[in-house]
């Protein structure tokens, strides 16, 4: 047991820098709690000393989200599976396993997430607490995974992540707690048939939708400099279109889920993304294209990823609600992002679009709160558990109080 008075917070004098490294922040503590006993230390400390609170994954957000002046808490000694049910589907992890680790260690005991990403690096509470997504019409964001678990609270106490806050804990953002271990619902493993597929915008948009209703994960990679597209399908093996009009299959691997659903990226990026109910994706993709071309062209460095995510009930779910289709712009972090990303948001914003959490956005609560149906009751909750804001830096404030 570790008590207040045996701790005290590591001084920092060194600048921390997300992955795309737009971001940077020199916070004048950082720790990297083994326990929930530390855990509750540094969290009752900062709080004593008026000091902000901010947890931190893998940095591969590029908002704000994971900065702060004051302590910053990385996850990375809270990590593997704790426990599981194979028969009843569930496992326990601790919050900082990224979902790699996470996949390798549920296959050996037969599970499996629902879903992944692009890439599988990140941690399983970052993935959660931003609502990551990977692409599928009858497919969740991994928040929805979350079923229970425990976190450190503003006042340093440990607590169950009870139902009565579940749907406000997925998607929270650090703003609840630190959570240390998350209960996760899974499927049995099972194994994926991955094919890419190359093709032309004029060829492929007009089949994307039937194709995405017959295909389990599918999503659709566009390269405006070609002005060339790649279509990306994941299906359980002997299932799915054997051929697609117009275009060339370029490659097929059939794996279990965790090896073949993500990849890995070397190339850097910073990345705009909004999430558009889904009957607006095809007209809202068509005008960013138009845009794109006529205004962007030249500067525009890689692609603009097209995804579908099913709708849930978690209260800062950027698919709450509605089925959506998500539509990302992915820049290299080498060239200038800024008047690509601000000209195009107001066309995702004229589409009822959500920003993703983790990227680039330039919206505060005023403009959150009418896109978001449960906006009151997760602030309610959220200023129940932690009143003082101990896990409110002046960013997560403004986006989430207006203030
Ligand atoms: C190359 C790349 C590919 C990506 N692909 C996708 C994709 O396919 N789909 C998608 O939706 N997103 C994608 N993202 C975004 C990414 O999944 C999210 O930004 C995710 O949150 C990053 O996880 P992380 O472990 O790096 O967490 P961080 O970015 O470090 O943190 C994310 C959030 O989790 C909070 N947090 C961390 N630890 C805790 C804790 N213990 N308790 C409570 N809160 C905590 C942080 O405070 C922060 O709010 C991608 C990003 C990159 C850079």
């Amino acid at each position: 047991m570790i008590t207040d008075r045996q701790r005290s917070l590591h001084p920092n004098d060194a600048e921390i820098s997300n992955w795309s490294g737009s971001i940077s922040f020199r916070p004048s503590y950082v720790e990297a709690p083994r326990s929930e006993e530390a855990m509750c230390a540094i969290v009752r400390q900062a709080a004593r000393r008026g000091l902000k609170v901010r947890p931190m994954g893998r940095r591969h957000s590029s908002s704000l989200i994971i900065a702060t002046d004051d302590v910053a808490v990385s996850m990375e000694n809270m990590c593997g599976l704790i426990n599981h049910d194979t028969e009843e589907r569930w496992a326990l992890v601790g919050a900082g396993t990224d979902l790699d680790d996470m996949g390798r260690a549920l296959n050996e005991v037969g599970l499996a997430v629902h879903n992944l990403g692009d890439i599988n690096v990140q941690t399983a509470v970052g993935a959660i607490s931003t609502c990551t997504h990977g692409s599928g019409r009858r497919l969740t964001n991994l928040a929805t995974m979350l079923i229970g678990g425990r976190m450190v609270t503003a006042d340093g106490e440990v607590q169950e992540i009870g139902r009565d806050i579940l749907h406000a804990a997925r998607g929270s953002m650090g703003t609840l707690g630190l959570f240390t271990a998350l209960k996760l619902r899974l499927l049995p493993r099972y194994r994926l048939r991955r094919r890419e597929w190359c093709t032309t915008m004029d060829e492929c948009f007009g089949q994307v939708e039937e194709l995405s209703r017959g295909s389990r994960n599918l999503d659709m990679y566009w390269y405006p400099r070609s002005d060339r597209a790649k279509l990306r399908m994941l299906d359980p093996p002997g299932e799915g279109p054997e051929r697609i009009r117009g275009a060339k299959l370029v490659m097929a691997r059939e794996g279990w889920s965790n090896e073949v659903l993500s990849r890995k990226r070397t190339l850097r990026f910073d990345e705009m993304e909004y999430a558009m109910p889904i009957e607006a994706g095809p007209e809202c993709f068509l005008e960013v294209r138009k845009r794109v071309m006529e205004h962007h062209r030249r500067t525009v460095g890689w692609r603009v990823l097209y995804r579908y995510v099913a709708s849930d009930d978690a209260y800062l779910s950027t698919a709450h609600g509605r089925d959506t289709v998500t539509i990302s712009l992915h820049q290299n972090n080498t060239l200038p992002y800024d008047a690509y990303f601000n000209d195009m948001e107001e066309i995702f914003l004229r589409y009822g679009g959500r920003p993703h959490w983790g990227k680039k956005h330039s919206l505060s609560a005023e403009e959150l709160e009418p896109l978001y149906p449960k906006w009151a009751e997760f602030r309610r909750i959220r200023r129940k558990l932690d009143p003082e804001g101990v896990f409110l830096t002046d960013y997560m404030s403004r986006l989430l109080e207006g203030r």
